[in-house]
């Protein structure tokens, strides 16, 4: 599939946006999704340059080890569900847990939603277990099992804008203090949030950006419009990266050397993270980055359950949040942050902890629109595992 790269972008946005990209729609009228494309460009930004350079400010702090980083939210964020109740239910759990962590650790806790553009997710095959095209989150198609539903719709890029903006509106009116991300996966929805200012670029579509794993690519189109971005920027790292390439990414996301710029996000899976991520740790801290390490203990740890729902075990949660805090206290670095996926609302998507869910409870109320989230109960008992490992 071609993507138009709109001449408005400067000569550097337009040849990293030319690189291959993985996890992009095949939008069925171009035409159309290069209008719409046009229309977001005219848009107010979502964020301020003032926010994402004050959240820049904080990672610095973290990545020094004044500060602890909490970020956490939906998998995927969906139209009908993003109202202001769960909006402001999701904030909330992020406000109460940052508390139990920064008593703990005894320093401040930056608190950074999944939300406000999280609309793409990346999907391991095209079509669905019925052969239907497979749904690729709220900003590109529907949930519902009908070719109709799933086609790509280039037009929900526009109301995507629109519940982002609405989304930070609740979050500002609900709370100081609380930045926004998401993964930058759909391109012709994140180049349309850009601004060149000189020869730097920024996103004014969320504070912090990140990376995920299956887009990763060295040579692809996210790494190399990443590397364009004032704002400070994530990337998750999985099992399968070796020290070479995390060293590599460092040099091309963080070619300064600047503390907090770059947020390396390990989801390694619990019974991985000992062995992999030491390696990963020493070269990067070698070759001179000072990175923010951030433990995302789900991604690594989803089961598939013969009953056909995703889960994760909380007691595996916690091994590979211990298995994080471990590494870093043996190579004396520190572990900085933690990235979940959890929501406010009491649902039934992964199983153990203090609530007692077990797999026969699943069904009662598995709401997620993609990956099983913490519930409020679940996310505490995490956050008082991590203020126990924090306190050591
Ligand atoms: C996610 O954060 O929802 C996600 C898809 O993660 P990863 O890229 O680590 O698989
Ligand atoms: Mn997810």
């Amino acid at each position: 599939m071609t993507r138009r790269i709109a001449r408005e972008h400067s000569a550097p946005v337009r040849a990293a946006l030319s690189r291959p990209a993985a996890q992009q729609p095949d939008w069925p009228d171009r035409k159309c999704a290069d209008a719409v494309a046009a229309s977001l460009r005219t848009l107010p930004a979502i964020v301020t340059p003032g926010e994402t350079a004050r959240l820049r400010e904080r990672l610095r702090a973290v990545a020094r080890g004044e500060a602890f980083l909490l970020q956490g939210g939906d998998c995927a964020e969906t139209f009908t569900d993003n109202t202001p109740t769960h909006v402001r239910g999701n904030v909330a759990l992020l406000h109460r847990m940052a508390a139990l962590l920064a008593t703990a650790a005894g320093r401040p806790v930056v608190r950074l939603a999944r939300a406000a553009g999280q609309y793409a997710k990346p999907r391991s095959a095209s079509t669905d277990a019925a052969g239907l095209p497979v749904y690729r989150g709220d900003i590109i198609n529907a949930r519902t099992a009908t070719v109709a539903a799933r086609t790509p719709d280039s037009g929900r890029m526009r109301q995507a804008r629109i519940h982002a903006a609405r989304t930070v509106d609740v979050i500002r009116a609900a709370q100081v203090g609380t930045y926004v991300s998401h993964e930058a996966l759909l391109l012709d929805y994140e180049a349309a949030g850009l601004t060149t200012y000189g020869s730097s670029v920024r996103s004014g579509l969320a504070h912090f950006l990140w990376i995920g794993e299956r887009t990763r690519a060295l040579d692809g189109a996210h790494i190399a419009l990443a590397a364009l971005l004032a704002n400070p920027i994530g990337l998750k790292i999985g099992p399968t990266t070796t020290p070479e390439e995390a060293v590599e990414y460092a040099q091309r996301l963080d070619p300064q050397c600047e503390a907090g710029r770059l947020t390396l996000i390990s989801r390694m899976g619990h019974d991985r993270v000992r062995d992999v991520l030491p390696p990963i740790v020493e070269k990067v801290t070698a070759a001179g980055h000072f990175v923010v390490w951030q433990c995302d203990p789900m991604h690594g740890n989803t089961e598939l359950l013969a009953s056909g729902f995703k889960t994760r075990d909380l007691g595996r949660i916690l091994d590979e949040l211990e298995g994080f805090f471990e590494v870093h206290r043996e190579l004396g670095t520190y572990p900085g942050g933690l990235h979940l996926e959890l929501t406010g609302d009491d649902v039934t998507e992964c199983v153990g902890g203090t609530c007692g869910l077990a797999e026969h409870d699943i069904p009662d109320r598995y709401r997620t629109a993609c990956d099983p989230r913490l519930n409020p109960s679940q996310a505490l008992d995490v956050a008082r595992h991590a203020a126990r490992l924090l306190r050591r």
